[in-house]
């Protein structure tokens, strides 16, 4: 089943439903915390939280997400992509748990002849939270799952919340179970134990509490909220991945060419296993993002939105470096990804030119970059083996002198010296960026009002520490 009528049988089994079903929103979030939509409820934010009312009371939708803080499980788990598609169904005030389990179960397991999926039901497993009877009575008694492969865990590790005062409720997680071919079994009814034999397809939460304050997860319940919600989630490609018998998320036909066409750009097979393999996947999976963050209107740039496809980006450019190719190669691959993209997203391909300029332009940029910056590093990287052979550090200065002479992001020059087994002082480097950008505040606030005034500078710089995590450069962000 190709991912493309995956994902248009999710929409007319929930039009059939009683949904109406509603466009992806753009990958820039149009919740204004947020910086890119990362899960399917995300447009619907108002109507769950309840400050606004819903048009329709059933709303059904497959969301572009992007989630960065999967970045560093891109190509290593089998189940992570930045971009990914977000199969979502939404009741407000309307259908609860008991009528999110049946359609759920019942587009699952339905016979691909009936318009289902045709999972077979005896894979599943579903994680609920231990104090949710209701649900585990619809499970056992109504659907027919054994209870066996019901893992009721504590507030912890199954409760939605947004982190403050404000509805909140319990989730019930589909998992289907590969097989023992990939593992044990979920001994002690865990189900996320690391491995590849479970994999979690579809989040069911029930919006179905006001909590008050506390911490973490340790709020009091204070009632039922009066009017309910539903949200879920369900991965597309994960989906799709099991339903076209691959291995992971990265073979599926939405994905999948550009591994191919990286073979014939390096001239390596797929599949050995390794590394190369890993930064296949990283190539295909990131090529596929920047063609859909770009599609949605997002530039390259060195803050925010803009950091983030940058990255991005130069992580693809650097993956086909680390496979031996020197030269731009983006045009091979960008229009492969799109190809592949058009049946789903046919603006893609009105508004390529545009799409490929801009990544064509990046990667032409970011090459020059790492010609001058590689010569500098690898200076550096002898110098501090020089002076510390067992345990060389490069320093703070040689990192932000890359960063501020050549353009050389922080996260390259991190990567690159620890392939030479070398460790860079970042603390010392993030004081002399925050320095700089103090400086540069204090400079533009003499200009305004004619004199340098060192409390503000100050005042600036203490104010930095925060912001430049806000920019992009925390740790999550670096090690990439
Ligand atoms: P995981 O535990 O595997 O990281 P999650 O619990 O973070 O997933 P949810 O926030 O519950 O995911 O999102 C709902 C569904 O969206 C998941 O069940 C999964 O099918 C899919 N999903 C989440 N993150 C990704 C991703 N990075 N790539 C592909 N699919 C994803
Ligand atoms: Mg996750
Ligand atoms: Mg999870
Ligand atoms: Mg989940």
């Amino acid at each position: 089943m190709r991912t493309s009528e995956i994902r248009q049988r999710w929409l007319d089994y929930f039009e059939r439903n009683g949904h109406h079903l509603a466009e992806s929103a753009s990958l820039i979030s149009p919740d204004p915390s947020l910086l890119f939509t990362v899960a399917g409820m995300v447009p619907f934010i108002p109507y769950i939280i309840g400050t606004e009312k819903s048009p329709y009371p059933r709303i059904a939708s497959v969301q572009k997400c992007i989630r960065t803080n999967d970045i560093d499980n891109v190509g290593r788990t089998t189940r992570h992509g930045t971009f990914f598609q977000m199969n979502g169904n939404f009741s407000f005030g309307d259908y609860f748990k008991e009528g999110a389990i049946d359609l759920a179960w019942g587009l699952l397991t339905a016979s691909p002849d009936s318009g289902g999926y045709g999972f077979d039901p005896d894979r599943f497993w579903v994680t609920l939270w231990d104090q949710d009877t209701e649900s585990f009575d619809v499970l056992t008694k109504k659907i027919g799952v054994d209870a066996r492969k019901i893992v009721r865990l504590p507030r912890e590790e199954n409760f939605w919340d947004t982190g403050q005062p404000g509805p909140a409720g319990p989730c019930a997680e589909f998992h289907y179970d590969r097989g023992p071919e990939f593992g044990p079994e979920a001994v002690g009814g865990d189900v996320d134990p690391g491995g590849d034999r479970y994999l979690e397809i579809w989040n069911l939460v029930f919006d179905q509490f006001m909590r008050g304050e506390g911490k973490g997860k340790s709020y009091p319940l204070l009632h039922e909220l009066e009017q309910k919600a539903i949200d879920t989630g369900a991965g597309l490609e994960r989906m799709a991945f099991l339903l076209q018998g691959k291995n992971n998320m990265y073979e599926i036909d939405e994905v999948y060419p550009v591994i191919a066409a990286t073979e014939q750009i390096t001239g390596r097979t797929y599949g050995q296993g390794g590394e190369p393999d890993v930064q296949m996947r990283v190539i295909a999976d990131h090529v596929r993002s920047s063609l859909m963050l770009i599609g949605d209107g997002v530039t390259p740039a060195n803050e925010g939105r803009g950091y983030v496809l940058r990255r991005i980006l130069r992580r693809a450019v650097r993956s086909l470096r680390l496979l031996g190719v020197q030269e731009a190669s983006l045009q091979h691959l960008l229009p492969v990804s799109k190809d592949a993209m058009e049946a789903s997203y046919p603006y893609l391909g009105q508004d390529f030119a545009r799409i490929s300029e801009v990544v064509y332009g990046e990667e032409e940029s970011f090459l020059r970059t790492l010609a001058s910056g590689t010569t500098i590093l690898d200076v550096a990287v002898a110098d501090a083996k020089k002076t510390a052979p067992s345990h060389p550090r490069l320093p703070g200065d040689a990192a932000f002198k890359l960063h501020d002479t050549y353009g050389f992001p922080i996260d390259l020059t991190l990567e690159m010296a620890r392939e030479q087994g070398v460790e860079v002082d970042e603390s010392a480097f993030r004081t002399l960026m925050a320095e700089q950008k103090a400086r540069a505040r204090a400079d533009a606030l003499a200009k305004k009002t004619g004199h340098t005034d060192t409390a503000a500078y100050e005042q600036v710089r203490s104010s930095l520490g925060a912001s430049i995590e806000f920019l992009g450069y925390t740790q999550d962000e670096a090690s990439a």
